[in-house]
């Protein structure tokens, strides 16, 4: 039985990649440095998913930064003002990826991919837009592949899923360029077809409501593909749920095999069986992609022998759900976990173990290694840490009342107002400050148990001193204490809760060459003891101007965690909520008077299929208010969103009645805040008018223009003036440079109010 998976992280597991990439940027690493470690990741990747057992190995799933960019790259689609698509290299890639400072370039926008935490960059059409194949990498990769002798299994991002997720601009229509993507895919896999047994096309767009024009083009242009790549087999690979109402697309595709997410979509297979065509092989992605929980090995192998008793044993493969880029590399770089926990879990090299294994017990007899692991899933379900009375008590006691602020808004607003004092306008930021290389290297040589506390905290003290020194220069009216203390916003608040276990090297990429280390949660959430008091305290202590106090919303932490797989996600979140909410609760006592509570993840934890959105809103929205909702009328609550579609949620986002909230707005010129003014949104808000993903300074002129357009939406009474979030990945020389144009633009507007 062929085993693979979808797809590997391309980080690495000490994080090569990131290393590499960061010194190019900086300079201070040559370029060819970089094509090396990138060279020597493809090749480990490759070796560990054969040595682990797999039949055939992921090629074309690696990328420099990210792989949508990767196609459109191919495709050619460089947008105009990066420069000809003829003489696009690797800076312009990168420029493309990351903007360009020098030359004042915006990047290309960013946005989530599915409902995962990781980022792609959104392919532009536009009515210049042409169509051309431009580069040569997956064929060189997999020729790489071949010549070391691994089998390679090439992947592809899908010509439906690409189309789908681009943008269009000025007026162009996406679907007019969809010939000639098929055409450019369907080169590449003729010259591909001859190298490969099997081609793996990605569209977890099925996995979605798709529009009509993308039902219509889909079995046209998978047919296409089909003929071109005869001599090899595709491999159509859907994941991230169920196929639903796009599987009759899926079956007539003409495609050899179809991967189905049997993690998500479990409920599907017995539909998919009683219609599979005979030419179809089934891939079972039997072992989650977007979890780290060991595999049920009885469970999983009942469904391959149940498989291949109905289609033939030839006909299945096993699989991972989905690509593996959603979980960190390999647990045996944990050298200091519990090693009860360690029983529990599996990531992506041990996945692939897994995968490899249901494939070769498939049909036969296993008992001892069954029981093994049998024994193992049975020590977590009965562990004490995984279920603690008091927490399920307190859940089964949220009342309504609870979720609820004492008066509505406009009351509420009066009352801060009266003690808050801001002018028109007013000015913040999102949280955090710069993180220098030295305040990390002290977090790091703190929580290695290097330095003492009291230094340690001496230390964060003077960061936070001279960040709200800052503040205070530039004019900011709500000032952030800057979040020294933090490496990470989830992080931070699950090592100081309960129920979470935390990695030494469980990092997974977000975007580029940023990577997340999601926590894993694992038992019943607690706060033993207040987390952000002291810190905030001190900040308010060095000025009169109000310091907001900074926590991270429970779906947020609930979204960044990989979450245990034994309690519904709404009840996790609750019990988050109601630990958050004693944070809450705490802050006010210790007279912080505005306190935000970041949600940054609300819309990405939103299911893929609009029938499923209602119910996850309803308890996510709640899960927000239960942690806000005990403070007095006086208590200012902000929250703050990133990137997000926010276009059909605002309702819900309304209903989350916080007094202020902050989004990113300016890479869509504002876009995004008239869908708040379409849906009557009534609080305040904050649309970000810099962008902090790119090292560019935006202009004064630039930010006034920016907050113009804000103003043709948002009354000026309710808006505030931010960027578009957190700044720690920023130094601090531009930092300053764009939020003294930030504090200069908004003076400029106010005074011609
Ligand atoms: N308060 C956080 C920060 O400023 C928010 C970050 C986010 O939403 N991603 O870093
Ligand atoms: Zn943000």
């Amino acid at each position: 039985m062929e085993a693979h998976v979808l797809g590997f992280p391309r980080i690495g597991a000490g994080r090569e990649l990131k290393k590499a990439l960061e010194n190019f940027w900086k300079g201070t690493g040559h370029q060819d440095e970089l094509i090396r470690t990138a060279k020597t990741l493809k090749e480990r990747n490759w070796k560990i998913q054969r040595d682990q057992g797999l039949s055939m190995v992921a090629v074309g799933d690696f990328s420099l930064y990210d792989q949508m960019l990767d196609t459109a790259f191919m495709l050619g689609m460089i947008p105009q003002r990066f420069g000809a698509a003829e003489e696009a290299d690797l800076s312009t890639y990168f420029r493309m990826a990351r903007g360009d400072a020098t030359a004042n370039l915006p990047a290309m926008e960013m946005t989530k991919w599915f409902d995962t935490n990781y980022h792609y960059l959104v392919p532009e059409f536009t009515p210049q837009t042409i169509i051309r194949r431009s580069t040569g990498k997956l064929i060189e990769e997999t020729c790489h592949a071949l010549s070391l002798g691994f089998r390679p299994k090439p992947v592809l991002i899908g010509p439906l899923t690409f189309t789908s997720l681009a943008k269009e601009l000025n007026g162009a229509d996406r679907w007019r360029f969809l010939d000639d993507i098929v055409r450019v895919y369907c080169t590449l896999l003729v010259d591909l077809a001859p190298l490969c047994d099997w081609i793996q096309i990605d569209e977890p767009i099925l996995c979605t409501d798709l529009p009509g024009m993308a039902r219509e083009a889909f079995v046209p242009a998978l047919r296409r593909l089909k003929e071109a790549a005869t001599g090899s087999q595709l491999l159509l690979a859907t994941y991230f749920g169920a196929l639903g109402d796009n599987l009759p697309l899926a079956l007539e595709s003409g495609c050899d095999g179809l991967h189905l997410d049997l993690v998500r979509g479990a409920a599907q297979l017995n539909t998919v069986l009683d219609i599979l065509p005979e030419t179809m092989v089934l891939s079972a992605g039997l072992v989650n992609g977007r979890n780290v929980w060991k595999n049920d090995l009885r469970h999983s192998k009942q469904r391959l022998d149940f498989l291949a008793q109905r289609l033939g044993e030839g006909r299945v493969m096993a699989a991972s759900s989905c690509s593996l880029l959603h979980v960190p590399v390999d647990l045996w770089l944990e050298k200091n976990i519990d090693p009860t926990i360690r029983e529990w879990l599996a990531f992506a090299v041990q996945k692939c173990r897994e995968t490899a294994t249901l494939a070769k017990i498939a049909g036969g007899c296993h008992e001892p290694l069954l029981r093994e692991n049998d024994a193992q899933l049975a020590a977590r379900r009965s562990d004490s840490r995984t279920l603690r009375p008091e927490v399920r008590s307190r859940v089964a006691g949220v009342t309504e009342a609870m979720q609820s602020r004492t008066s509505i808004f406009p009351q509420r607003k009066k009352k801060q107002a009266a003690w808050l004092k801001l002018p028109l306008l007013p000015t913040t930021t999102i949280g955090s400050f710069p993180q220098t290389a030295e305040i990390r290297s002290i977090r790091r040589q703190f929580a290695a148990g290097a330095m003492p506390e009291a230094r340690y905290k001496a230390f964060i003290r003077r960061q936070i001193r001279q960040v709200v020194e800052e503040q205070e220069k530039l004019g900011l009216d709500v000032l952030v204490h800057g979040e020294p203390e933090r490496n990470d916003m989830v992080e931070y608040f699950g090592q100081h809760l309960e129920g979470f276990y935390f990695t030494e090297n469980g990092w997974v990429q977000s975007y580029g060459s940023r990577c997340v280390k999601p926590p894993i949660i694992y038992g019943d959430v607690a706060r033993p003891a207040p987390i952000t008091i002291d810190w905030i305290r001190y900040a308010q202590s060095l000025t009169t101007k109000p310091v907001k106090g900074m926590l991270t919303g429970p779906v947020t932490i609930l979204c960044w965690s990989f979450v245990r797989d034994d309690l519904s996600r709404a009840e996790v979140c609750q019990q988050i909520a109601l630990a958050m909410r004693d944070e809450v609760l705490d802050l006010e006592k210790a007279r912080v008077g505005i306190i935000q509570i970041d949600e940054a993840a609300l819309r990405e934890g939103m299911p893929l299929r609009r029938r499923e959105v209602e119910a996850y809103l309803r308890w996510a929205v709640d899960c927000f208010r239960l942690t806000a909702a005990g403070v007095g009328d006086e208590t200012q609550i902000h929250t703050h969103m990133c990137y997000s579609e926010f276009n059909s949620i605002i309702p819900w986002i309304t209903a989350m009645d916080a007094d202020v909230i902050s989004i990113e707005a300016s890479r869509s010129d504002m876009k995004l805040l008239r869908a708040f003014q379409r849906f009557d949104y009534p609080n305040d808000i904050g649309p970000g008018i810099y962008d902090i993903h790119s090292p560019r300074v935006p202009s004064v002129a630039e930010m006034v223009a920016l907050i113009r357009q804000a103003l043709a939406v948002v009354p000026a009474q309710r808006l505030w003036i931010n960027p578009d979030c957190g700044l720690k990945t920023r130094q601090w020389p531009e930092t300053l440079a764009a939020l003294r144009n930030l504090v200069e633009a908004a003076g400029l507007v106010r005074s011609d109010m």
